[in-house]
């Protein structure tokens, strides 16, 4: 028998940190000068933190991760953001719409000693109707003497002002416990897949390759309903779409009907959406144009939706622009450069003429089905048993390691633990996965394969 300190864990699948989910998101809110990134840098402990290294960001970074009290949160500074052409008012009420898309918790930054402008009021109008909660920051209290400024932004009529000094460090303990407890609540993934209700899709692709448009043809014949239910303040954003008979939950539709003015900081907030977003689903079909090369950012937005361990299904749209050449390069560029990802269920469409919106459905079903697949135990040691006679491990260094057993250890997506008398590598762990997918399937399941070494 295998005996618990006789067992190194070595995880070749997931990330564990990546399955305890991203952490929560802070977004600072404010006209400019507040003090809203004294007050990033405050929350910080003046840190060099740049902890989101997020591929093709040209801009300055924004978010930084953060902890108090033992909770990280991820702090971002939309201050940054600034569209060139708008006007102050215009473009602070887009930060705001944007921070209340992208953030658990909004931190609204007013300067106590100014009091409240025509642009506060009507930045909290946005953040009123948008239901997110709301920490009222009151800056540059820097003495007791000017506490009464902040009292006197009660008139918001967002709740209590946090008096605080950014610059010195006034309170600002106390307003972070504020945050904390407005946080939402810890809950594991697992749990929050569990939930019930319609199942849950994150409609994901790089700007203009016909999100919006696909979710126009589906949602066209039976009218999308923006959902009103419960728990509206936690997701104002999704819709609910009727298809082959069932009600399914699309995830932030808002932001793809939505458009936000290109800038430079669109990529990554566009990062930060597609994460949280999959976050939030179960399943997520990415959507490439077909008649043009696959890009970067396309197979970016793939690796994402696989590391997160979301269902994935890949819908080629425009297949009306493309001949018969197009055709034969799309099968190429597909073997070369998806490969990793052949088993995700495939459909071809055209949300402009509605070619086989009707394969949608099939092509989610099959993907759920693959992602929440379970082996019995005895069928998987069979199927090992076999496998290992068959196709024994190469020997190294005089030795053949071994899977001894396996065991699933969980479902959405599907999780192996390998119990193995030594180092597997990385081909055969490859081979290992290759016919557990001939054997069982899995179609649109990431797997997430760990070996339990004893030595
Ligand atoms: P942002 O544009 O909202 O990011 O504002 P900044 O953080 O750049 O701050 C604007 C100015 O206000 C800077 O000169 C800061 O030093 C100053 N400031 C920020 N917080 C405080 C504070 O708590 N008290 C005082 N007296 N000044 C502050
Ligand atoms: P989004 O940025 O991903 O939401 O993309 P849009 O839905 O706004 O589409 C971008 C452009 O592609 C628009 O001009 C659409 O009319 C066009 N488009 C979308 N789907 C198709 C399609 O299936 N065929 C063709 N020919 N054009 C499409």
């Amino acid at each position: 028998t295998v005996s618990d300190n006789e067992i190194e864990t070595v995880d070749v699948g997931f990330d564990v940190d990546e399955q305890e989910g991203p952490a929560p998101v802070v977004a600072v809110v404010g006209r400019p000068n507040v003090g809203k990134s004294t007050l990033v840098n405050r929350i910080l402990g003046r840190r060099e933190a740049v902890v989101e290294d997020v591929p093709g960001v040209t801009r300055d970074r924004v978010a930084y991760d953060a902890a108090w009290s033992g909770r990280r949160f991820t702090v971002v500074d939309t201050g940054g953001w600034l569209p060139d052409s708008a006007g102050l008012a215009a473009a602070i009420a887009e930060q705001a719409r944007l921070a209340v898309d992208l953030a658990d918790v909004v931190m609204f930054v007013v300067d106590a000693t100014v009091g409240a402008t025509d642009v506060d009021e009507a930045v909290v109008e946005i953040l009123r109707r948008s239901g997110k909660p709301v920490v009222l920051v009151a800056n540059k209290v820097d003495n007791a003497a000017t506490e009464a400024d902040a009292a006197a932004l009660w008139s918001l009529g967002i709740g209590e002002p946090h008096p605080v000094s950014a610059l010195h460090g006034r309170a600002s303990g106390d307003l972070l416990d504020a945050v904390l407890a407005a946080l939402p609540e810890e809950a594991p993934p697992e749990t929050f897949l569990e939930l019930g209700g319609p199942r849950r899709i994150a409609l994901l692709g790089r700007p203009n390759v016909g999100k919006s448009s696909l979710l126009n043809q589906l949602a066209g014949e039976t009218r999308a309903v923006v959902d009103s239910v419960a728990g509206t303040t936690r997701d104002p954003v999704d819709e609910l779409i009727d298809l082959g008979g069932r009600t399914w939950r699309f995830i932030d539709t808002a932001g793809i009907r939505r458009r936000h003015r290109e800038n430079q900081g669109a990529d990554f907030y566009a990062t930060l959406r597609t994460r949280s977003a999959l976050e939030r689903a179960e399943v997520a079909v990415v959507l490439v144009d077909g008649s043009e090369q696959l890009a970067e950012q396309d197979l970016r937005i793939i690796s994402m939706v696989v590391e997160s361990g979301r269902a994935l299904v890949i819908a080629y749209n425009k297949w009306d622009l493309l001949d018969e050449e197009r055709r034969h390069y799309l099968e190429r560029e597909i073997e070369r450069q998806l490969h990793h990802v052949r088993w995700a269920p495939r459909v071809n469409v055209s949300a402009k003429t509605g070619r086989h919106m009707d394969r949608f459905v099939p092509a989610i079903d099959t993907a759920l089905d693959g992602w929440g697949t379970r082996v019995p135990t005895s069928k998987l040691n069979q199927f090992f048993a076999d496998l290992v006679s068959s196709h024994p491990h190469p020997v190294r260094g005089g030795k053949q390691p071994r899977v001894l057993f396996a065991t699933q250890a969980g479902v959405r997506p599907p999780r192996f633990v390998l119990f193995t008398s030594g180092f597997l590598e990385e081909g055969y762990r490859r081979f290992i996965e290759r016919r557990l997918r001939e054997e069982f399937g899995f179609p649109g399941a990431p797997l997430d394969i760990a070996m339990k070494i004893r030595e």
